[in-house]
């Protein structure tokens, strides 16, 4: 990664950290689950309104350090609209990025604003931060409500 993308892909994750967006909570019927990382002390709470098995609604509300709340508000966006199965298809394109199991180049269309986050493969203690959000979010479609932890 040439440094000048660096600088973009830092950019856009201090905004997000900064001004998170869907930063709110939903009412029921929404679902939401809790997440906690004890290796950095992210907590995060996902709330998802699934209409037909589309992500109608997604926010979140939580505290952690700036990789785990932009990566909050990146994915609020990049889900919303989408089905389940979609959401976690692109789950897996994103786990395989922060875990730098990625091969060659990413291809923008397919990750879009999330590849900003490819920086993180180079710090393995901040995969979790990073990944925190989108294992509560999955607990939260499958309507799971005990706390998920990234161990
Ligand atoms: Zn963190």
């Amino acid at each position: 990664m040439n440094e000048e993308l660096r600088d973009l892909y830092q950019d856009v994750i201090v905004e997000h950290s900064k001004r998170p967006r869907n930063y709110h909570a939903l009412d029921a019927p929404a679902r939401s689950a809790h997440g906690y990382n004890p290796l950095c002390g992210d907590t995060v709470k996902v709330y998802v309104q699934v209409d037909d098995g589309v992500l109608a609604d997604v926010s979140f509300e939580g505290s952690g350090c700036a990789i785990s709340t932009a990566s909050a508000s990146v994915m609020t966006d990049a889900i919303k609209g989408k089905s389940a199965e979609e959401t976690e298809a692109l789950f897996e394109k994103f786990h395989d990025l922060v875990t730098g199991r990625q091969e060659g180049d990413i291809e923008d269309g397919d990750l879009g604003k999330l590849t900003v986050f490819g920086g993180v493969s180079e710090f393995p203690a901040r995969v979790k931060c990073a990944t925190l959000c989108w294992h509560t979010l999955r607990a939260a479609i499958a309507g799971r409500d005990t706390p998920v932890t990234s161990e």
